[in-house]
C-alpha cells in the first residue's frame, strides 16, 4: 500500500525480531473476545507477505484456543518462549477483502520498536465484537478495551 512504513518489532528479551509493513490508516483493532481480552492485545493486521522474522524463529511457539470457533488450523497464536511476550497470531480467512483473503497476521501493537506514541493515537481505533463471533462489527461496549 501507497501509505505503508515498515516497523520494528520484538518480544521482551529481544530473541524475536521481526518487521512489517503497515499503514496507520488501516487502524488498531481491539477485540473483546477472551483472547485479545485477557492479553489486552491490540493488534494490527497485514497481509502474509508484509511480515518478515528476523531472528528467533526457534523462539516461537503457539497456542491454539479451545474452544474456537475457528478451524482448528486456521488461528496460532504465536508467542515467546522464552519471555512469555505474545508477538502475532496468524490466521486464515477466505473473504473478498485485500487482507483477509489467505493466511494473514494479527500482530501485536505493543511488540512494535520504532512507532511513537503519537502515531498510536493519530491511528483510528477499529473494536470487534469477537465475543459474539462479529469481528467486522463494534460490541455495544467498548471503553474497558
Ligand atoms: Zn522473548
Amino acid at each position: 500500500m501507497q501509505d505503508d512504513k515498515t516497523y520494528q518489532a520484538s518480544c521482551h528479551c529481544q530473541k524475536i525480531k521481526f518487521k512489517f509493513s503497515w499503514d496507520l490508516a488501516q487502524g488498531i483493532h481491539k477485540c473483546n473476545c477472551t483472547y485479545c481480552y485477557k492479553t489486552k492485545y491490540q493488534k494490527v493486521f497485514v497481509k502474509h507477505g508484509d511480515l518478515e522474522l528476523l531472528s528467533g524463529g526457534n523462539f516461537l511457539a503457539t497456542y491454539h484456543a479451545e474452544p474456537s470457533s475457528w478451524p482448528k488450523d486456521h488461528i496460532h497464536h504465536y508467542f515467546c518462549k522464552n519471555c512469555g511476550v505474545q508477538v502475532y497470531s496468524k490466521g486464515f480467512l477466505q473473504m473478498d477483502h485485500e487482507i483477509f483473503n489467505g493466511w494473514f497476521y494479527a500482530i501485536n501493537l505493543a511488540t512494535c520498536d520504532n512507532i511513537t506514541p503519537e502515531e498510536i493515537i493519530s491511528a483510528p481505533v477499529i473494536f470487534e465484537n469477537g465475543i459474539e463471533d462479529d469481528q467486522m462489527h463494534p460490541p455495544k461496549v467498548t471503553q474497558h478495551l
